[in-house]
């Protein structure tokens, strides 16, 4: 079992399955990804329930409803100009590529969708990479600044490791499982949030420090 596996084995008996991402249907999480770019998922949350209470969830409301009116619903989420234009964007695209069906995906490659999405305005790496694990259930593993602290502290990742190199380091790591993939970043994000802060580790009381190599961080970031 290499250092990665064995990270997951002892959080998976701490934290179980997250069962993340918490949504009615694909299109929920999609829009629940863009949403979440640069704000907390508290602030999502509110957000959603306004699209819905406003019956603005669903790919036609979004395209039609006036770009105010969807900003003024979504303001929770910050950057809510921005974030309208982005939904609408995202939108256009579903309908295009896909005809609003998540399961028209299926049989497209996994790289061929990921670059799909990543034409769309306001769609990065990260947001792709959720949308297509969450939504598609492609097997791609989501990177974020949790799961870079994590890796380089753990000594797994030098500290000017790449986007798609640090997601390279996890999938050669690990079994292909959608599941896995899944759950392993809800507990990143998890653990990224309680102990593995920016400011400092709390390797102290963090369940994970019986995985640190000397038992202790290599490099603060
Ligand atoms: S807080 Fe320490 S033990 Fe916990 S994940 Fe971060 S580096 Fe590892």
């Amino acid at each position: 079992m290499n250092a990665i596996e064995e990270f997951y084995r002892v959080a998976f008996a701490r934290y179980g399955d997250l069962e993340w991402w918490p949504a009615d249907d694909p299109f929920e999480v999609a829009i629940g990804a863009i949403l979440t770019q640069n704000t907390s998922w508290k602030n999502v949350e509110r957000a959603i329930e306004r699209l819905k209470c406003d019956g603005l969830l669903s790919p036609n409301t979004i395209s039609d409803v006036p770009m105010e009116k969807l900003a003024e619903a979504i303001r929770p989420s910050g950057y809510y100009n921005q974030k309208a234009k982005k939904l609408k964007a995202f939108v256009e695209w579903f309908r295009e590529e896909l005809d609003c069906d998540f399961s028209a995906g299926d049989t497209m490659p996994t790289a061929h969708l990921r670059e799909s999405l990543m034409s769309v305005k306001g769609i990065g790496p990260e947001t792709a990479d959720d949308i297509l694990l969450y939504a598609f259930e492609k097997p791609v593993f989501v990177v974020d600044a949790y799961t870079y602290r994590i890796a380089v502290r753990h000594g797994w990742s030098p500290p000017d490791v790449g986007y798609d190199e640090l997601a390279e380091i996890f999938t050669s790591s690990l079994d292909e499982d959608v599941f896995l993939y899944k759950n392993f970043h809800a507990i990143l994000v998890e653990i990224g949030k309680t102990f593995c802060t920016k400011k400092a580790p709390k390797c102290v009381n963090c369940p994970m420090k019986p995985t640190l190599r000397n038992g202790t961080p290599l490099v603060i970031v």
